[in-house]
């Protein structure tokens, strides 16, 4: 069965959605579900930074982990296995985006970056922009140490994205673990950046509380494939 979530935000002017283990990112695969041709899927070189690359006519490979353009027919595609899979879309100027946003990319700011880089090369309103924010590791099963909560909360602020230390998993002092909502926490970054929190949809479903469904990267202990998020004007 194929897992195809089009998030109703974006309207009817986009075709946007997120994918599961199937059809996942396989650019194939993708081609045939979303009726496009295989060279018009661009897919960034992931390396959990916080560049931002503004996609003109040169269809090239690049390393990146955001990608805008205002180019038609293109369909940006990110991948993920727990990382937050974020789709953009400025409804007057018609500007699409893709985030990969892990604990690393959050704590970069990868998505505020990707709306400032909006707004800098395009003159997008944060207001004009809609966001979708697609399936994840939550709170429920992402546990981490005081490091990767401290470098994520430096970049995002005070706010509800995470726990104190479980009991049950504390080691006592700041060696406790714990419970980091990574897409939450980008939600906060956007609203931020100036987006409306009712322009902002976010999935509820965990990757790794679905292995069934989605790839992850923590329930596979690292072996894994990777599902996608892919937003075009086509
Ligand atoms: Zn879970």
């Amino acid at each position: 069965m194929e897992t195809l979530i089009h998030p109703e935000i974006f309207g009817r002017h986009v075709t946007a959605f997120f994918t599961g283990k199937s059809p996942g990112a396989d650019p194939e695969r993708i081609a045939r579900a979303a009726s496009i041709d295989k060279q018009k899927i661009y897919l960034p070189i992931q390396k959990h930074t916080d560049k931002v690359l503004v996609l003109d006519s040169d269809l090239s490979p690049r390393i990146a982990d955001a990608v805008i353009t205002s180019n038609k027919g293109i369909l940006l595609g990110i991948q993920v296995a727990d990382c937050v899979p974020v789709l953009l879309y400025d409804v007057k100027r018609n500007v699409i985006g893709v985030v990969h946003a892990g604990w690393r990319g959050t704590a970069a700011s990868i998505l505020k970056k990707t709306i400032e880089t909006m707004r800098e090369r395009f003159g997008s309103f944060p207001d004009d922009i809609k966001i979708a924010i697609g399936p994840s590791i939550r709170w429920c099963c992402y546990h981490v140490g005081y490091d990767v909560l401290e470098s994520v909360e430096k970049a995002t602020g005070i706010g509800e994205y995470h726990n104190p230390p479980l009991p049950p998993f504390s080691k006592g002092g700041l060696g406790g673990f714990y419970c980091l909502d990574l897409a939450s926490a980008n939600k906060y970054q956007a609203v931020s950046a100036g987006v409306p929190k009712e322009n902002i949809w976010v999935s509820d479903e965990c990757t790794y509380c679905h292995p069934d469904k989605y790839y992850s990267y923590r329930f596979a202990k690292g072996t894994t494939g990777r599902q996608g998020g892919f937003i075009g004007i086509i």
